[in-house]
């Protein structure tokens, strides 16, 4: 069946195709952003504006085969000599335009320049003359930036954004041949700020009903109003910026910055419903952070961007807990973050800071991966995911998930466990080899999920009613269901619902409040159900940290594999056995309806997981899901030795197979140093029917590869993974 989204890709591709000329307003006349493969940055700081060596520069940058390079423009600091008051110019700029000599080198090296801007601060002149411009606090003071202090948080309510960022955006687009701006920092994807100037007053007083609170606080209903305002007013700067800057060039393009990987507060929905270009702004990481943040950063925007551009910056500085701008991180560490990038269906975009490197180490990084990336760029223009796997991006609960019932309700430094469940089911899937994709919770429409037979929802606990009714409409179409713990519990804000409002599809109803979080707690074995297969050698399970409190409905077709052992003391050793060693409370409920298949885990086990590393739980998840896929073969299967992320797309010239070695001690924490290589792997997948593959190429390993095809079945071997393989079908 061909879905609206299939037909606009193969109507705009097969056009392209067909070589005829392309009227204006055709669909597949795009804008040139739209199919841009590779971008890089260069960021200017105020002293490189007395002695950038331009032509050095863009020779570099040249030989990565940019088709797009952002360089510094203006906001805090114009690189040009600026006419807009209180735009301040460098103070190194003397009588140089450095970016209009930027601006001519770029052009004449057939790269498209973005103009890179800030609004986000500004100097004390301005705060002067304009004290309307700029953040408050409560007690009416301005907000210096906390590292220099001269510089002021302008606020994004005020006619800095709405008058003096466009004055700017004109001003340069009159000078210079820009074919778009970018904004560093704003609007980002992270919390509200909340701030006290005169405009910021007035709307709370007049649309919010209440000065909102400082922190994210979704049972607030004062919050709850902010929430939306704030985002009208995200929405409405960024199609303001949109118009100002196609004004002249009417292929030009205002780039937001958003991205951080899974954690987001504001909505990425509606951002995408604005976003020409998606830049997800996230260029590392950093601590404990595990390497797949950048593919789970290609999952998160995609949905929300239905084919158009995203682009995911790597900083090739040292970005990590600690951060050191001026000299690089590990080779290993970029390239694998570039891979990622590109592996998810993002664009790269490599950036250094500063004009006046004392370390150059990083450049050949760029380069190499960029001009390979150049080699075999039409294997990297995607139509679709050959994923039959969908996980709900839980974006309420990641945002504003607060348990009421839960003893001590976490607020502050655990804010970041709102993602545990996410990512704890992440790992249980890349670990089980799984590929699949993520789907956003505002848009679970039968064309959205048409491509897949699984949808995998990790604790949403907030879920909307129109979610919740499009999760019941995939399952009667057939569709299976994996979930866990308070998943439909709450609406959007987190009111509570007198039950689960998917009860009818979990097979269960709340009998009470949370229980936990308390380690030593079991799920006993009594069905030797499929879904147990590998737990032969034992009679119970580890049980997860905290359950919602539930009592089986009793369905015909529902069984109980799992029961609850609840927690007894692990400690003295004396005292470590089970009070109530059998219960009927379930651990798990598996139905079937037809080919809908249903596991439902009233326990945390997904984060439960995530926090123990307890490799029964990821067995347990991932048994769910093999047995929840049905009897089907899977779309993509690879086998193999190591620990991978897959990806595979059918491509504008056939299929594509990405798999990303994070076989690696640092896996789990940064910085990657070397790379330990795989094995063979070996791969199946089903194309089209119809289609017949002729060649198979590893293109990182650059050599042809046997293959067999049996029907749509197509088979092979990779003979090993280093870093990152893409197997290439034609
Ligand atoms: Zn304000």
């Amino acid at each position: 069946m061909l879905t609206r989204r299939d037909f606009l890709v193969v109507s705009s591709a097969s056009l392209a195709a067909s070589g005829l000329p392309l009227a204006a307003g055709q669909p597949s006349a795009r804008p040139w952003y739209e199919t841009m493969r590779r971008c890089g940055q260069l960021n200017l700081n105020e002293m490189d504006a007395a002695s950038l060596d331009v032509a050095s520069w863009i020779d570099y940058w040249s030989s990565l085969k940019l088709d797009a390079l952002l360089l510094n423009g203006g906001g805090i600091v114009a690189f040009y000599p600026t006419v807009v008051p209180y735009h301040h110019r460098s103070d190194f700029l003397g009588s140089r335009d450095l970016f209009g000599e930027l601006a001519t080198a770029t052009k004449s090296r057939g790269m498209r320049l973005v103009a890179r801007m800030d609004c986000n601060y500004a100097y004390g002149d301005a705060l002067a003359a304009h004290p309307e411009w700029f953040e408050r606090n409560r007690d009416g003071s301005p907000r210096p930036h906390n590292e220099s202090p001269w510089l002021f948080k302008t606020c994004m309510f005020s006619a800095y954004f709405s008058e003096q960022m466009p004055a700017i955006y004109r001003e340069i687009g009159e000078r210079y041949p820009v074919d778009g701006f970018f904004t560093n920092g704003w609007p980002s994807t992270g919390d509200l700020t909340v701030c006290h100037c005169v405009n910021c007053e007035r709307i709370y007083r007049d649309l919010v009903g209440g000065t909102p609170p400082d922190q994210v606080d979704a049972t607030s209903a004062i919050y709850r109003k902010y929430y939306d305002v704030y985002m009208a007013r995200v929405l409405e700067v960024w199609r303001q910026w949109q118009a100002v800057v196609t004004e002249k060039r009417p292929d030009s393009v205002y780039v937001g910055n958003l991205g951080g990987g899974i954690r987001t507060v504001k909505n990425v929905k509606q951002l995408g419903e604005v976003a020409r270009w998606f830049n997800a702004d996230h260029q590392g990481r950093s601590g404990d952070t595990p390497i797949w943040d950048c593919a789970a950063q290609g999952r998160v925007a995609r949905p929300v961007m239905d084919g158009r551009t995203i682009t995911n910056v790597t900083g090739a500085y040292s970005n990590s807990r600690v951060t050191w701008r001026h000299v690089a991180k590990s080779p290993a560490e970029t390239t694998m973050w570039m891979a990622q990038t590109t592996a998810s269906g993002m664009v790269p975009w490599f950036h250094w800071l500063g004009g006046a490197p004392q370390d150059t180490r990083w450049k050949e990084v760029g380069r190499s991966f960029f001009t390979w990336l150049a080699a075999h760029e039409p294997h990297f223009r995607n139509r679709r995911s050959m994923a039959d796997v969908a996980v709900l991006y839980p974006q309420r609960t990641i945002a504003f998930y607060r348990s009421g019932t839960r003893p001590g309700s976490w607020r502050g430094a655990e804010r970041g466990q709102t993602s545990e469940y996410l990512q704890g089911m992440y790992y249980a899937l890349i670990d089980g080899r799984v590929l699949f994709d993520f789907v956003h919770e505002d848009d679970l429409s039968a064309d959205a999920l048409s491509p897949y037979r699984l949808l995998i929802v990790p604790n949403a606990a907030y879920l909307p009613d129109e979610a919740c009714t499009r999760i019941r409409e995939f399952t009667r179409r057939g569709g299976s269901l994996v979930a866990t713990f308070e998943t439909s519990r709450y609406g959007d804000w987190g009111d509570a619902r007198s039950d689960f409002a998917l009860a009818d599809l979990f097979g269960v109803s709340v009998a009470g409040g949370l229980v936990g979080p308390s380690a030593n707690s079991y799920m006993r074995i009594v069905d030797r159900h499929a879904m147990l297969a590998g737990f032969e050698g034992t009679g119970l399970v580890p049980g997860p940290e905290t359950r919602v409190s539930v009592r089986a409905a009793g369905g015909s077709s529902d069984a109980v594999p799992l029961t609850v052992v609840p927690s007894f003391p692990a400690f003295p050793p004396e005292m470590v056995f089970p009070r109530t060693p059998r219960t009927d409370e379930p651990a798990v409920v598996v139905r079937q309806a037809g080919r809908s298949r249903i596991a439902y885990f009233p326990g945390d086990i997904d984060r439960t997981f995530w926090r123990s590393g307890n490799t029964d739980l990821g067995q347990v998840l991932q048994n769910a899901v093999r047995w929840t896929l049905g009897d089907a073969p899977e779309r993509v299967k690879v086998e193999g030795d190591g620990v991978v992320e897959a990806f595979a797309w059918e491509t504008e010239p056939g299929y594509a197979l990405h798999l990303l070695n994070y076989t690696n001690p640092n896996m789990t924490r940064g910085f990657i140093k070397r790379f330990y290589p795989i094995g063979a792997q070996r791969v199946e997948l089903a194309i089209a029917p119809g289609r017949t593959i002729r060649a198979v190429r590893a293109l990182r390993a650059g050599r042809d590869l046997p293959f067999t095809q049996r029907g749509v079945r197509v088979r092979f071997e990779l003979p090993g993974v280093t870093d990152y393989e893409v197997a290439a079908m034609t």
